[in-house]
């Protein structure tokens, strides 16, 4: 009969225990969201400032002749930190965004081969890198939100760039396979050791942090990259041999036509 009581009194007590974990769980969803509202708020208070501060710094750089070598020298470094935080803040604002289900994508049909030759120059204007495209001469157009796509690929070229020695290239290419899109990023630089390649689309990851520190990266690029092409339906992949190099590849669905 005692055990008959036990089992009696089980349910509600496994109902109290479900009650006690559900509120847990609702507390913890609140802390979380009060964490990311938080980054949000201050990575939009700094923004504005920052983004002041760098105008400032600018427009007395445009005239240097009022300044001394040393001036010139030690203003052109604040600007460079000051536009690294401004992109660092950036990006922590889209990830919050994207953790509360408020990252927006415009959706729209895009020509893959002219956003790659846009972004490709844009790329080539901050580097004396020589960056090549293998396009196929037709068209090849997805869904997507132009602006991000841009930024997503702008990410990729930008650490084939950082990763590897001023004199390999980099090579970004297009074409189609079945009804995906795939855009590859292909460097022959330091690669990524195998144990390391699952975990760099992390927040804040880095394999190594002395080297990714001088480059003055955040590790927030690949997460970005990451949250981005899968809003938009698509996906990542990196394939990497150390001291070979890093093939990150895109994958879009084909718009139907
Ligand atoms: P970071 O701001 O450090 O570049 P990312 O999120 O863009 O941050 O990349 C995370 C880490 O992945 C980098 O710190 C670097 O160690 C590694 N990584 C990314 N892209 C490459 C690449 N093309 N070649 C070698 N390592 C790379």
């Amino acid at each position: 009969p005692e055990a008959q009581l036990s089992l009696q009194q089980a349910p509600s007590e496994v109902k109290e225990l479900a009650q006690t974990f559900n509120m847990l769980l609702s507390r913890l969803a609140e802390s979380w969201e009060q964490e990311r509202q938080f980054v949000s708020n201050v990575s939009h208070e700094l923004r504005t400032p920052l983004t002041i501060v760098h105008g400032y710094l600018q427009s007395v750089l445009r005239r240097p002749s009022n300044l001394t070598p040393t001036q010139v020298e030690a203003l052109e470094t604040a600007a460079v930190e000051a536009e690294h935080t401004i992109r660092l803040l950036q990006d922590l604002l889209d990830l919050a965004r994207a953790d509360s289900g408020n990252l927006h994508f415009r959706m729209n049909p895009c020509v893959l081969n002219d956003l790659v030759a846009e972004v490709v120059g844009m790329a080539q204007k901050y580097s004396d890198r020589t960056i090549l495209i293998e396009s196929p001469n037709h068209p090849i157009e997805v869904k997507a939100d132009y602006n991000r796509l841009k930024q997503v690929l702008l990410n990729l070229i930008d650490n084939a760039v950082k990763y590897s020695e001023a004199d390999t290239s980099v090579i970004v290419s297009l074409q189609q396979q079945d009804k995906a899109a795939i855009i590859q990023v292909d460097d022959k630089g330091y690669g990524i050791p195998l144990q390391h390649q699952s975990r760099i689309f992390e927040r804040f990851y880095r394999v190594d942090e002395t080297r990714a520190r001088s480059t003055g990266g955040s590790g927030l690029g690949l997460s970005i990259v990451k949250t981005l092409i899968e809003g938009m339906g698509g996906s990542v992949t990196v394939r990497s041999r150390l001291g070979e190099g890093s093939i990150f590849t895109i994958s879009l669905p084909i718009s139907p036509k």
